[in-house]
């Protein structure tokens, strides 16, 4: 099975005319619950893919976590694993989206922010009978470690996301990780210079892998995706859609990519995967509801 130890959280989402200055009371206009989280998107994108996928995190002992918990069940995620913080809130983002498309985020932590050394043990347990575990940096970033040198010492292959974007990650990450997946604002940070296209990815892949990854993958957004290892460098151009909403597309490349190596394809072909579900996920507003399930996949791929 491929293990994922991260965030799980609920998006309030309020839809306003414009963003309200301070000390304003604005009447806005839709509101809408959704389940996210970076841990969550991608266990979610997985098991979709019909991928046996087990998340390992923490909610709180409220109705968002039940909620949360019932909406990863529901998309075929095993959830006997996130345990119920008796002492903290669900993790949510209150989100603010003007007509013009500005946005306001609020991120509170809450019992992501909890995830410590007692939810590496229970990691540590499924490890043994597990192939992948993914990782993101909506958690905190001593068990972010923990879990990757737990990995390590059960020879599970490691894919880390890190999202969102940090600068000054601490060094002894980067050796335990087998593939290292950054956008282009990610990428930025954790090199310290811009990185806007295929030469500049490449450059800040080259670095990457100097820190001791095995693969880098730099995600280019509509452009492609670049990729490098010690033995090979090459460049997938992005599926061509009419994307509405490219919410997610990182989460659901990064389950397509897992799915892939998964299941013993090349690694030229996982990063097809993952950008084949990545495109698909831009072709529909939303987050999880936005991830493609296996049938639409395969039959996206074959076109
Ligand atoms: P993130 O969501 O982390 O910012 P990207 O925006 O780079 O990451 O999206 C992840 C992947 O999803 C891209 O590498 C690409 O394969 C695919 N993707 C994203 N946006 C588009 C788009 N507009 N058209 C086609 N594919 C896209």
């Amino acid at each position: 099975s491929i293990i994922i130890f991260g965030s799980i959280n609920i998006d309030l989402v309020a839809t306003t005319p414009r963003l309200p200055v301070a000390g304003e009371t604005l009447l806005g206009e839709e509101f809408f619950k959704v389940s996210g989280g970076k841990g969550a998107n991608q266990a979610v994108a997985l098991a979709k893919l019909g991928i046996p996928t087990q998340i390992v995190g923490r909610v709180g002992a409220d109705d968002f976590g039940t909620e949360l918990v019932n909406n990863l069940q529901t998309s075929g995620v095993q959830t006997d694993n996130i345990f119920v913080d008796q002492t903290v809130s669900s993790g949510v983002a209150i989100i603010t989206v003007s007509h013009t498309g500005e946005n306001q985020i609020v991120v509170i932590p809450g019992a992501n922010g909890r995830v410590n050394q007692e939810d590496v043990e229970r990691l540590s347990h499924l490890l043994p009978e597990a192939r992948t575990l993914l990782l993101q940096l909506e958690i905190p970033i001593t068990a972010v470690v923990a879990a990757a040198k737990a990995a390590k010492g059960a020879n599970i292959k490691v894919i880390f996301d890190p999202a969102p974007a940090q600068s000054n990650l601490p060094d002894e990450l980067y050796p335990l990780v087998d593939v290292i997946t950054p956008n282009e604002v990610e990428a930025a940070q954790l090199v310290g210079f811009p990185v806007d296209g295929e030469e500049l990815a490449a450059k800040a892949a080259a670095v990457l892998l100097q820190r001791g990854v095995k693969c880098a993958i730099v995600k280019l957004g509509a452009k492609g995706i670049f990729c490098a290892t010690a033995e090979e460098k090459f460049f997938v151009p992005a599926f061509p859609v009419h994307a509405v909403d490219t919410v997610a597309a990182g989460d659901a490349f990064n389950g397509g990519l897992a799915a892939a190596l998964f299941e013993g394809l090349s690694l030229h072909q996982a990063v097809v995967w993952g950008a084949a579900a990545g495109a698909l996920a831009a072709t529909k507003s939303g987050a999880q509801t936005s991830l493609p399930d296996r049938f639409t996949f395969n039959a996206f791929l074959k076109e």
